[in-house]
């Protein structure tokens, strides 16, 4: 029988195999579990907790700059983080890709400890190159009667609450989110129901011409009312985009939308014709078809597609890879009008309005609730109109943000001070009631 002579090199390799990340020489999530737990065990008072960190859409950064640089980055990252927070770490190790998970120890404010996470990560630079990047930081508190990996589930869990949300920097897990996820479990049980049940309404907000003072359009918002209870698209639309669900949805508010239409052309006296906006989600765009799947349904209702705005929101534009010019493109040429929904509220910056062929910018709420923006209002407005881009304006909801707005040039306004989303038959009377 040959035998085998383990000196402590081997050894050593061996190790290394089993707990060690080679692209940084850090310890990989093998070796986390198991000096985590040495850690938790001791069960002395000392404060400690998990970070987990990545960066969003490093995916996309690959595909984008190619893996080798990816690598680099990762590389990167784990110098920077180690040297902001080297002093406290009991563990750093790297999961896969670009997953860190941090064991810190510390009496520090850990919310201190997290900003200052995140602000040192936002750039990196690789060889003269420097690079944005939006980290996404989970961070649990360990208490007395954990072990390292309900820990870690609890720290993957908040930092799965906030990816690809740009307003936050980090999240401390609390029980909330326990709750929301099981929230989240009990709607995916019902939601395929929802639709069979006709659970699922419509509202219609209308948009009103400031020249004119006319309601030249309305945008379609979806309203979930189960058993009587009202749930708030807030809470179920993000999940939706998640699980895919609202590829469905979307496609069957649609439908009854054009179906809707039939009945508003043949009960409103106006003259005019009103056009109608609808919601489509990114998700969709990863599927060839689905332009055909609308157009099979404009013809079977017989709707003519020049009155029907779709609106995709801005952070379609970043969004896996896609290349946003080109759907939109090929919806014109089918005949549809395009919106930019929730401009202002993602990274795109203006220069992409000259790449996008849309026919209308929706400015967010956020800018028209807020007086400090004038300025970027109005260059946005001027922007647009050098573009031959209408401008709409969201949640308008006071008669000083009309008449600023009315300065300023903007097209068309949206939002409460005019109406809230009405129903069908509301909808109806309100454009009857028009003088
Ligand atoms: P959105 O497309 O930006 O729609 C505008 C939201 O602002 C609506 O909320 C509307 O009710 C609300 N709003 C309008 N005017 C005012 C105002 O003056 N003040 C305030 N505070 N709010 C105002 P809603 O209906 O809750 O919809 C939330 C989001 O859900 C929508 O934002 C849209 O992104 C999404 N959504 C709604 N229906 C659909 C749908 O059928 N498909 C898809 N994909 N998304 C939808
Ligand atoms: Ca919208
Ligand atoms: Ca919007």
């Amino acid at each position: 029988m040959k035998k085998y002579k383990i000196n402590l090199k081997n050894k050593l390799s061996l190790y290394d195999l089993i707990y060690k990340d080679t692209l940084t020489n850090l310890g990989n999530y093998k070796y986390f579990c198991k000096e985590g737990s040495k850690i938790i065990e001791k069960k002395d008072k000392s404060p400690k907790y998990i970070f987990i960190i990545d960066i969003e859409k490093f995916r996309t950064f690959n595909q984008y700059y190619g893996h080798e640089e990816g690598k680099k980055l990762i590389k990167q990252l784990s110098i920077k983080i180690n040297n902001i927070i080297g002093n406290l770490v009991k563990i750093l190790s790297r999961f896969n890709n670009d997953v860190f998970a941090i064991l810190l120890e510390t009496n520090e404010n850990i919310e201190t400890i997290a900003k200052k996470i995140f602000k040192n990560l936002r750039q990196v630079e690789i060889e003269n190159k420097l690079y944005n990047i939006y980290p996404i930081i989970g961070i649990y508190k360990i208490g007395l009667k954990d072990d390292i990996l309900t820990a870690l589930d609890k720290a993957l869990t908040a930092h799965d609450e906030i990816i690809g949300d740009y307003n936050t920097k980090y999240k401390i897990y609390d029980k909330t989110n326990e709750d929301n996820i099981i929230e989240e479990h009990k709607i995916e049980e019902i939601m395929e129901s929802a639709i069979q049940n006709q659970e699922f309404k419509i509202v219609y907000q209308p948009k009103i011409e400031l020249k004119t003072n006319k309601v030249s359009s309305c945008e379609a918002l979806v309203r979930w009312y189960r058993n009587g209870i009202y749930i708030s698209p807030s809470k179920f639309i993000p999940l939706f985009e998640k699980n895919r669900f609202i590829i469905k949805l979307d496609k069957y508010i649609f439908k009854q939308v054009c179906k809707d239409i039939k009945i508003i052309n043949e009960k409103i006296k106006t003259t005019y014709t009103i056009n109608f906006s609808i919601n489509i989600s990114k998700e969709h765009f990863a599927y060839e078809n689905f332009i055909e799947e609308y157009i099979k349904i404009i013809k079977q209702t017989n709707v003519p597609i020049n009155i029907i705005e779709l609106e995709i929101t801005e952070s379609a534009s970043e969004y896996k890879g896609i290349n946003l010019a080109k759907i939109i493109e090929n919806l014109k040429n089918k005949g549809f009008k395009i919106a930019l929904d929730d401009f202002g509220t993602g990274y795109s910056s203006l220069s992409m309005l000259q790449e996008l062929n849309i026919d209308t910018l929706k400015i967010d709420k956020s800018f028209i609730d807020k007086l400090e923006t004038n300025s970027i209002i109005k260059y946005i407005i001027e922007m647009s109109k050098d573009l031959n881009i209408k401008t709409v304006a969201e949640g308008v909801e006071k008669k000083e943000q009309v008449e600023f707005l009315k300065k300023m040039g903007c097209d068309m306004v949206q939002g409460y001070y005019y109406a809230k989303p009405l129903n069908l038959n509301e909808f109806i009377n309100y454009m009857n009631n028009l003088q």
